[in-house]
């Protein structure tokens, strides 16, 4: 038996067999090659098998998200299929006398610059289809597979890091908890776990092996340990925890449906955050009072090329749909940083977090606001939606924000197209900017939540994709509480609401606090919902201010 030690991010055990998630980038090498026309057949018979994934890609694509959504890998078996593609590949191998794997990566890298030249954006977007081809053809070639987990069983992935690009596309269901070498506490690999529930361990020293890969494992997301080939007795033990867990976990079944209400009778919302709509059914299991945050930054984040308005209205429509009448605040774009898409082409830039992202790419490129603000607004007459917009710094951005949605609703009402004329509209306070201005924030929007996440980065000076920093970014740190407590205040005194959607709302340790402070509503994982309500219904909170000498 191996035991590794990590930082655990999200408790729980799993048990199963480990999955290395192989990267699909290759690092590719020019090497002569003597027998040019061997290397040819190596390149079809690579064609050949890129095409046959392909196939099944598209016929499982068909079956869970349609016809229309599985399209794109019809297009990309026409692309492994092209005649000027493969004409340039076989043209490099026999003038060059080179490897197959180089002819095609430097045909990828010709073509991808060809596409990213043209002038039409949608021509523009096919550059991030060449990329994809070409590393499927050179992973065909190596043999490394089509990157990602290959599995019918759930498996314990174990990662380098992995990427919010990465993680939105794998199969939820097949996987039983995530071990990263990489990674920090507040990453998107640490928040997908949470959402998931299911036990994460980062900072561990695992070897990304092809030896390890199908080894049975332990992961423990208490101790922050991972067994390799676990002892009898240890499995045994685990085993244990595993079922007391189950147990648990029935107890608190018993408190859906109960309302959110303290001993003396103060109420809170518990809502719960999503990142697409797979996450719904998890929603509603909980017993969650509604969506206090969709990250709708995944959808872009899962597609090729920006989502158009009618794919996005269908998404949101789903949600409003699905939450029947519930609250759903829908983040716009948090692209940039630490979430990148290609197709973006967002600039390199010094400071990621401190640069183009998020409220700041819509403001400049209002055309892909204007969309997504039609299709939030179009999918408002089905439901009960919110917009909330991040990363907010000043009153005067609030206001362009504003004349943007009127400008929207205005094209929608001459289209005569039907839309929430009331919808709420909110913003996060994740800057230091935001909390010094939350009285007059709060005059202009209708509610607040807090990124305690991104706070937490900005207000303490810490990447918190930084893993070496993990021992002092401290998200009880004494100034930021005082900051959480300035925002309800001034949001009140503004006329608004004040909600936490950042991960230290499901902290249960601060959860008499956050009460005492007068929030409205926490908007966490929705596995975390009922062990937050379990603490509400415990809580006397006058009896909390008195011990603590606060004033009422
Ligand atoms: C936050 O910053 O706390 C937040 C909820 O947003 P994200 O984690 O998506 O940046
Ligand atoms: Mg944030």
């Amino acid at each position: 038996m191996i035991i590794l030690e990590g930082k655990a991010v999200f408790e729980g055990v799993a048990i199963g067999r480990l999955s290395i998630y192989k990267k699909s980038e290759q690092s590719v090498k020019r090497e002569k090659v003597e027998d040019t026309d061997a290397e040819i057949k190596r390149y079809e018979a690579a064609r050949e098998m890129a095409t046959e994934q392909l196939q099944v890609l598209y016929d499982k694509a068909v079956k869970e998200v349609g016809e229309a959504s599985a399209e794109i890998f019809e297009a990309h078996q026409l692309m492994v299929e092209d005649g000027d593609y493969i004409d340039s590949v076989e043209n490099i191998i026999s003038t060059q006398g080179v490897n197959a794997e180089y002819a095609v990566a430097e045909t990828g890298d010709n073509f991808q610059k060809m596409f990213l030249d043209m002038e039409d954006e949608y021509f523009r977007g096919r550059a991030a289809d060449v990329k994809d081809i070409t590393e499927r053809i050179i992973n065909c070639l190596s043999g490394a597979g089509g990157g990602g987990i290959v599995t019918d069983e759930p498996v314990i992935v174990v990662a380098d890091d992995l990427a919010p690009s990465e993680t939105v596309q794998m199969d939820k269901d097949k996987i039983l908890s995530f071990v990263t070498v990489h990674g920090s506490a507040n990453s998107h690999t640490s928040i997908l776990a949470k959402t998931m529930n299911i036990p994460a361990i980062i900072g561990c020293d695992i070897p990304l092996t092809d030896e390890m890969d199908g080894r049975d494992a332990i992961v423990d997301g208490f101790e922050g340990k991972v067994y390799i080939d676990p002892d009898p007795d240890v499995l045994a033990e685990k085993k244990q925890i595993v079922l007391k867990e189950q147990e648990k976990k029935a107890l608190l079944e018993q408190l859906k449906g109960k309302d959110n209400v303290t001993l003396d009778g103060q109420h809170i919302n518990l809502y719960a955050n999503i990142g697409n709509t797979k996450d719904l059914a998890l929603v509603l299991k909980n017993d969650a009072g509604g969506i206090g945050l969709f990250r709708s930054e995944f959808i872009y984040l899962g597609s090729d090329d920006y989502p158009t308005e009618d794919e996005q209205f269908a998404i949101y429509k789903q949600v409003a749909e699905t939450m029947a009448g519930k609250k759903v605040i829908i983040r716009t774009l948090d692209i940039g940083a630490d979430k990148q898409a290609d197709y973006f082409q967002l600039p390199q830039e010094e400071n990621p977090a401190l640069g183009l992202r998020a409220i700041r790419i819509c403001l400049t490129r209002p055309e892909i606001f204007k969309t997504q603000l039609r299709a939030i607004l179009r999918a408002s007459a089905f439901g009960k939606i919110s917009i909330m917009f991040p990363m907010i710094i000043s009153v005067d951005e609030v206001k362009k924000i504003k004349e943007i949605v009127a400008e929207v609703k205005k094209e929608l009402d001459d289209a005569g197209i039907k839309y929430d004329k009331d919808i709420e509209l909110g913003i996060m306070i994740e800057t230091p900017a935001a909390v010094m201005m939350a009285e007059e924030l709060a005059e202009e929007v209708d509610f607040f939540s807090i990124g305690t996440n991104d706070l937490t980065q900005y207000t303490l000076a810490i990447d918190r994709q930084n893993q070496s920093l993990d021992e002092f970014y401290d998200p009880h740190h004494p100034g930021l509480l005082k900051m959480l407590k300035m925002v309800v205040d001034g949001a009140h005194k503004g006329g608004a609401w004040a909600g936490i959607c950042g991960e230290l709302g499901s902290d249960l340790s601060l959860t008499k606090e956050f009460l005492a402070m007068g929030f409205d509503e926490l908007s966490v994982s929705p596995g975390r919902i009922l062990p937050l309500r379990k603490t509400v219904l415990e809580t006397n909170v006058t009896e909390y201010k008195k011990e603590k000498g606060y004033a009422n």
